[in-house]
């Protein structure tokens, strides 16, 4: 069921012109992936060619070790625009790269690293789960999984996976990070009639039950709690952020082609909308400008972990905001006829509309509240 990579072997490092390309082809085909019970494989294929699962590998354009957090989520942000699901996908892989970055020993991160580098590897970052959750247990010194995780974005695509649960054993308490070799995983216990969303079809995001197979300790990533470190856990926000607001950016690219070719662009009513429209994507643009800077400035230096924090929430908050009003205007542009199916809106209004549902939304304001109620200071005194 994943994909079949060991004939890959590209070892070329990211292309920027090529990924450009791969991108207008991933917009082109995107209602085919919707449709296709494949999901995004071709396009997976096609970032593999061009190097951009590496992106972030040592020596590639986005190096880890040298922080370019704005151009990163630009480039999240284009692959949303092209597509939601390879974008929810992708993201997910970038993801679990900077976890191995930041939480890896040198041998397994050399270990990953080669993975994606002489296979083409794509890996997933599994955490969300339902009543059957995953737990590690022990028998006679083996360890076992137990229980399943949900939403997981790319499920029969993803190589590694990075899940989580809870462990207790001599050694290990607490929220445990593995990544798991997919090719062990049965395609039987990919759960594929619990994928059934309003949109996001083609992200393939369905429950997988992990039970009985066994991680060794090599698969263990970091120590238990690891996973929930600030300011890397809310800060990561961010990116998510990023590939939403690609989906908005395409719904206003997709509403003015709509009016230029109905020859409804001179009307005053439209031109107000695309002013406020257009506005509100430039605004989301420069949240996430902000949000990669700080995130450079601050995520290791300690010492504006909160203010890293707020920021990252504020600008999650605000792109949600920015998506929702982007495809109100857009609904109030094109009217019924534009949703037809023939054009490309329905589709990524479904699939914005279901990925802006993240975790914790209230949660998140309430945070920011209290960070201003509790540091007065930091309205008038810090940086923001
Ligand atoms: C397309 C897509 C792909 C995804 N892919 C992945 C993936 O690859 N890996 C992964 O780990 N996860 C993934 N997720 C899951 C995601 O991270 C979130 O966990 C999930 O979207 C949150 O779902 P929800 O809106 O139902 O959350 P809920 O927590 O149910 O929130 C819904 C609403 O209820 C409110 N609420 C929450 N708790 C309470 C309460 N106790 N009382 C009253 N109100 C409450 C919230 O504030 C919110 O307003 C994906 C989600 C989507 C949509």
């Amino acid at each position: 069921m994943t994909q079949q990579t060991n004939t890959i072997h590209q070892n070329e490092t990211f292309s920027l012109e090529q990924f450009e390309q791969v991108l207008h082809d991933i917009a082109e085909r995107a209602s085919a992936c919707d449709q296709s019970p494949d999901g995004p494989r071709t396009e997976f294929r096609w970032l593999r060619a061009c190097g951009a699962l590496q992106l972030v590998l040592p020596g590639n354009l986005l190096d880890f070790n040298h922080p370019n957090t704005p151009l990163l989520l630009k480039l999240l942000r284009d692959v949303g625009k092209a597509n939601l699901s390879v974008g929810r996908i992708f993201e997910g892989h970038i993801n679990t790269l900077y976890l191995i970055h930041l939480y890896a020993t040198k041998r397994q991160r050399e270990q990953w690293y080669a993975g994606v580098i002489e296979h083409g590897h794509l890996f997933g970052i599994w955490n969300t789960q339902d009543q059957d959750v995953l737990t590690f247990e022990e028998n006679e010194h083996i360890m076992e999984l137990k229980g399943s995780k949900t939403f997981c974005s790319g499920a029969t695509l993803v190589n590694r996976a990075l899940i989580t649960g809870n462990i207790n054993n001599d050694d290990r308490q607490g929220w445990q990070m593995a990544i798991i070799d997919m090719d062990h995983i049965s395609p039987s216990r990919i759960d594929l009639e619990s994928w059934k969303p309003l949109g996001m079809k083609a992200s393939g995001s369905y429950k997988v039950d992990f039970s009985g197979y066994h991680p060794d300790d090599a698969e263990l990533l970091g120590q238990p709690g690891i996973y929930l470190n600030q300011p890397y856990f809310n800060a990561g926000a961010i990116r998510f952020a990023a590939v939403h607001l690609g989906g908005a950016e395409a719904v206003s690219q997709a509403t003015l082609a709509y009016l230029a070719e109905l020859g409804r662009t001179d009307d005053p009513f439209q031109k107000l909308r695309i002013s406020e429209m257009m506005s509100a994507v430039i605004n989301g643009r420069l949240w996430m400008e902000q949000a990669g800077r700080y995130f450079d400035s601050w995520v290791d230096e300690g010492g504006h972990d909160d203010d890293l924090i707020a920021f990252a929430n504020m600008t999650r908050v605000n792109i949600e905001e920015i998506c929702l009003k982007v495809m109100d205007i857009s609904n109030r542009c094109v009217g019924a006829r534009g949703l037809m199916e023939q054009y490309e809106l329905g589709r990524i209004f479904r699939d914005l509309t279901f990925y802006l549902r993240q975790p914790a939304p209230d949660a998140t304001r309430i945070k920011i509240a209290e960070f201003f109620i509790s540091q007065p200071a930091a309205f008038n005194e810090k940086s923001f």
